[in-house]
């Protein structure tokens, strides 16, 4: 087998499960990031003021049906489990999340069973609208307007800078609809938090003496010639935004740090549209099992807004020319030789760690049944 020097960029999940996989093949590895950690977006450290473990670019919860995914990352670290529980305020009270039971008997002041339930959000439901075409629609469709009004229209003018008519219904679709009392945020099967964090499991991933890590490295300061670079950068930095910038969000953290317990909860998400912000997240809540150890308390409360040129991209937009674009970007990476895009940015996708996991060992596959036909990957 011929043994190659790769190049990878992005040490998040997709770089680095690529990585280890190629260096157990016997390739020899050079993983490159411009940030001085491992980890990609889901990287944590702890908090040099208060010990507590935080999430830096926004809370990270595992969750799956993926038992690939899920054996794969249960090699690298110790997975507590851990049920994300969401508040929600919307005009002065709380809720939980995803709709269930008791948000729409708290909202609508009733004492309605599951049956009664469902029957009573059929009523409120737009029934003309058969095959939703945005999320508004989606919504209007599955809850009617008054619980739209009050945990969705707001925040997400706030979370995506546009009417929800204008983004597509697949977002919604991602969040359950309820009619008993579980306010388990994910029907995965299989859920959890790492005990030391996800940056402790990426370094795992990548402790391989074929490997060699270089953080704080941008591969446009790179001159060396590689056989092969997987790329999980964003593929319109790559070709140096010649055919224009594919948008994002991005987001702002701004800290709290307080005594004690500030807000009781890991995550609550703040639904009206005249607080400026989408959410507060307590880190100390992400890891019950430490909690009670720190005096003080450490928060994040997030805002949204359109990602300028700087800024980290977190959320892809994906509007139609966006797509287009996107099409025009994957038409010019076909041309290239020697290069592959992966990851989130790579492809411009919002995906889940688990997905991410599942394409990252996917491509992998594809890799050796390349490699085994000898042919180019
Ligand atoms: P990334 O983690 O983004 O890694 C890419 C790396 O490449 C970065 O470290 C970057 O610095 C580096 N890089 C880019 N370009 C260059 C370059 N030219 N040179 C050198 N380095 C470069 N998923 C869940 O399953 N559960 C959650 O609760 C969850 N919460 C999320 C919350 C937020 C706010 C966001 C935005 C995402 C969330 N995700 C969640 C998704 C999760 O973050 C992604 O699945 C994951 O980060 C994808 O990994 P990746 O390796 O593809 O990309
Ligand atoms: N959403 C909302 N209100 C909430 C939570 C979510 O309107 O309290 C909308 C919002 O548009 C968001 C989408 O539902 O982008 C999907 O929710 P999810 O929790 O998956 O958001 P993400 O993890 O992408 O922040």
């Amino acid at each position: 087998m011929l043994l190659m020097r790769v190049c990878i960029v992005g040490a998040g999940f997709s770089g680095a499960i690529i990585a280890r996989h190629l260096a157990q093949k016997g390739h020899e590895v050079v993983l490159l990031d411009e940030r001085p950690h491992a980890g990609g977006n889901c990287h944590t450290e702890r908090d040099a003021a208060t010990g507590i473990m935080v999430h830096r670019y926004g809370p990270h919860i595992f969750h799956t049906a993926d038992q690939r995914a899920w054996d794969y990352i249960n090699q690298f670290g110790k997975f507590r489990p851990y049920v994300n529980r969401v508040k929600a305020i919307s005009q002065g009270r709380v809720y939980t999340l995803p709709v269930n039971l008791l948000t729409i008997n708290q909202f609508f002041g009733k004492t309605l069973s599951p049956k009664e339930a469902r029957t009573f959000i059929e009523s409120k439901a737009d029934k003309s609208i058969k095959n939703p075409q945005n999320f508004e629609e989606q919504a209007l469709s599955m809850i009617g307007p008054d619980l739209y009004r009050a945990f969705f229209h707001g925040y997400t003018c706030k979370q995506w800078g546009m009417e929800p008519t204008e983004l597509p219904a697949s977002i919604l679709k991602r969040l359950p609809l309820r009619f008993n009392y579980d306010d388990n945020y994910f029907n995965h099967p299989y859920q959890g938090m790492p005990e030391d964090g996800y940056t402790a499991i990426i370094e795992n991933i990548l402790k391989h003496d074929r490997i060699e890590v270089r953080l704080g490295t941008s591969f446009e300061a790179v001159a060396e010639e590689f056989d092969h670079v997987f790329y999980t950068g964003p593929i319109d930095r790559y070709f140096g935004f010649r055919l224009g910038r594919l948008g994002y969000r991005t987001l702002d953290f701004e800290r709290i740090e307080d005594e004690g317990d500030y807000q009781g909860t890991a995550v609550i998400n703040y639904c009206d549209q005249s607080v400026p912000f989408t959410r507060i997240s307590e880190h100390k809540h992400f890891a019950p099992w430490e909690a009670d150890k720190f005096s003080r308390t450490v928060c994040f409360r997030e805002y949204s807004r359109l990602a300028g040129e700087q800024d980290i991209p977190y959320y892809p937009i994906r509007q139609v020319h966006e797509k287009r674009m996107l099409e025009s970007y994957i038409e010019l990476a076909r041309t290239e030789k020697k290069i592959s895009f992966l990851g989130r940015l790579g492809t411009y996708r919002y995906l889940d760690m688990d997905v991410t996991i599942s394409e990252a060992l996917a491509a992998c596959d594809r890799i050796d049944q390349l490699v085994a036909a000898g042919e180019a990957i």
